[in-house]
Order: C-alpha cells, then structure tokens, then sequence
C-alpha cells in the first residue's frame, strides 16, 4: 500500500504552468506577481492591507519590531506551539512570557493571559491553534483593556474564521505561514494583515533595507532593515493556491468529520475540540491514553510507520526546551502542555487524502491500540 504521509501539498498543472512563465519572463524576484498575490490576499481578507514575507517566523519577528518591541518588554504567549514564536520574541530582546493552554480547544487560556499582564506587558501573541480561532471577542476585550497589541500567530488559520468574519479581516495584526505544511503554500513564505498605514510603513522598511523611497524615485535608508521579501515565483505558487484555499478547507472539514466518525478506540483518544465551520482544520490532534498502552508514543509512531503511515507531534511543550528553561521555566508549570506535548499526535489531514485514507487511518490506530492495551 503507498505510504500516506501526514501532510502534503496540493499543486495543480495550472500553477505549475505559471510558474514556468514566471521563470521565463525575465523578473523572478519581487515584483508583479507579489503585488498580485497580496492584493488577492487583501481582497480575500476584506480589504486589509497584506504584506508578502519570506515566511511567518519573518512575519512575526518584522511585526514585533513594527509594534517597536524591544528590550524589556513582555509579550504573553501559549506554551503550545512552534518554536518559532516565542524564538522571535527573543530575537527582537523582550521576554516571552508563557501561559497554558485549553486541553480541548488547544488555544490559549484567556484566564492565564489575564493574569500574566504586568506593567511590561506589551503584546499578546495568542495561536489559532490547528485553524480553531481563539475567542477573538475575549482576546481583543482583554487587550484593549489593558492597552495591549495583538499580534496573532495565524499560522494554521488561513481561511478559519470567527463568528463569520474571516481571521485576518479584522483586528491588530496577524500572520500567516505559507510552509508546505500549511493550509496553503508559497513553498516557504508568509504574509502580515495589518490595521493600519503606519504599521504597512514599519512592515515595509524592516522588510526590505529600512529603505524608502521618494515620490522622484530617490532613496533614503531611514532604518537598519532586514530582507524579508517573497519571490515572485513562490508569490506565484501562491496565486495558485488562494485560488484552491476554501476548496481545500472544505475538504479538510470533510474529512475531520469523518475522522470524528470513524476514529473509535478502546480505551479511547482524547479528540480534539470540534469548533464550527470556521476551523479550517490545518491538522487532526488527538491524545493517545498513554497510561493505559504498554507502548510509548514513539513506540505507536513506529507501528503506524510500519502500516506505512506518517504521524507527527505538534508539538512537544517549548518552555522545557534548553533556551526556555535557561528563563526559569520547568516541569509542572503548564500541565495541559505538558500533557499534549506528551500524548499528542498528528494524523494524516490533507486536500489531496481519500476519505478511504481516514478510514485506514483510524483502523490502524484502533488495531494498535487494542494489540497494546495494558
Ligand atoms: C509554521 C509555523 C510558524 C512558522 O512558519 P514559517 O513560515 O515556517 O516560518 C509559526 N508559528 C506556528 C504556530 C507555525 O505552525
């Protein structure tokens, strides 16, 4: 049986084509197909202003320096989620400052961001976790209270949307990954929907040299940029893949409810929560019950490898990786982290599966575990 991976991209003939013209066409760095690709994006977040990056853990570092983060600033982020996001915290001298998040929903505590606040808070930087938005009418309440940015890590939340409204039409600012894990790709990439000019400007000159240029064509540097601008080949890719977006979603909430259909084991997975038709279901991340298997997580990995099925983990709890512990950090801190970053894995979720995938799927899962049950 071919080996199901537990992710991967979806390009159609008619990208590719594209792609194929952009290389012929002489300009293949920035240029039109960026500005297309962000006017799509704006067009497809109700008219935000979008910026193009060369990837989200760009974005959210560019985005904390737009905010003017710095040293001594704290920035209260979840304990779950890539590394990338506090990382960048650090890279721009203010301290990540950790909370837990909600077992089911994966996201954030907006109870522990609440209490997290000090004088030194500048920004809560909260993760839709697996396409489930946080409660955006919490959050945005929470930091408008007390005079805080927002910057969300929409990573896995291209196309979700809250009560309606699509993640990225409204609010602080907000970034999305174009990884070829995600939702959609530009193969490596990312993009900021901002609120405002004056935070399109910032983006403009971190992104590119700190360089601004005057209406005679004239140049100034004004600040000690990085360069953060996306091709216009991956912009191309890009193009290609909004096209497909919701139809991907709609594919991935398909199969999601078929998982919650099918995946029945004894003892039972703890499944994550349902949400609603704004999840885009970026992956599907039970908990396995450990303590009642004679087998470990690397153990099951192992069997479903050998079922020929990829699993991944999303992700292990950062705050007891050497850098985090190095801020005083340690086991017991966030127990629900603790507890996913221990039992959770990823299954196959993607466009391109067969329902008879999940089923396959969820049959080997449940074979396992009844072979390893203590
Ligand atoms: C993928 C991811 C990132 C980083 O995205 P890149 O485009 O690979 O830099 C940041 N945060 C979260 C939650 C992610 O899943």
């Amino acid at each position: 049986m071919d080996y199901l991976p537990f992710t991967r991209p979806t390009i159609d003939e008619e990208t590719i084509q594209g792609v194929a013209e952009v290389l012929r066409s002489g300009w293949i760095t920035s240029g039109p197909q960026v500005l297309a690709l962000e006017q799509a994006l704006s067009t497809y977040l109700g008219g935000r202003r979008v910026r193009a990056l060369t990837s989200a853990t760009g974005a959210l570092e560019v985005a904390l320096q737009a905010c003017g983060i710095g040293p001594g600033d704290e920035v209260i982020t979840p304990a779950l989620s890539f590394t990338a996001t506090p990382n960048v915290v650090m890279r721009v001298g203010a301290k990540p400052v950790f909370v837990d998040v909600d077992l089911d929903t994966r996201n954030v505590s907006l109870d522990q961001v609440a209490s997290a606040i000090t004088p030194n808070t500048k920004a809560i930087m909260p993760v839709h976790f697996a396409g489930l938005p946080v409660d955006m009418d919490r959050l945005y309440a929470l930091a408008k209270q007390h005079g805080l940015r927002v910057i969300e890590d929409a990573a896995h939340a291209i196309g979700s949307s809250w009560r309606g409204k699509k993640i990225g039409s409204f609010g602080d600012i907000v970034s999305f990954s174009f990884h070829p894990n995600k939702n959609m790709t530009t193969i490596e990439g990312g993009a900021l929907s901002l609120p405002g000019e004056a935070e399109a400007d910032a983006v403009d000159l971190q992104r590119f040299h700190g360089i601004r240029k005057d209406a005679d064509g004239d140049i100034d540097v004004v600040l000690p940029g990085g360069k953060y601008n996306l091709t216009d080949v991956a912009a191309c890719v890009g193009i290609g893949q909004l096209r497909q977006l919701d139809a991907f979603n709609t594919k991935r909430r398909a199969l999601a409810a078929h998982y919650f259909e099918h995946l029945q084991t004894d003892p039972p997975l703890l499944l994550p929560a349902r949400g609603d038709d704004g999840h885009s279901w970026h992956m599907f991340v039970p908990l396995l019950p450990l303590t009642r298997l004679r087998i470990n997580r690397k153990q099951f990995i192992q069997l479903m490898h050998g079922l020929g099925i990829g699993v991944g983990i999303h992700y292990p709890a950062m705050h007891l990786f050497s850098l985090y512990r190095k801020l005083g950090y340690k086991e017991g801190d966030f127990p629900n982290t603790e507890r996913i970053g221990r039992e959770t894995v990823t299954l196959p979720l993607f466009p391109g599966m067969a329902f008879a995938d999940v089923e396959r799927v969820c049959q080997a899962v449940s074979d396992i575990i009844v072979e390893s049950r203590s």
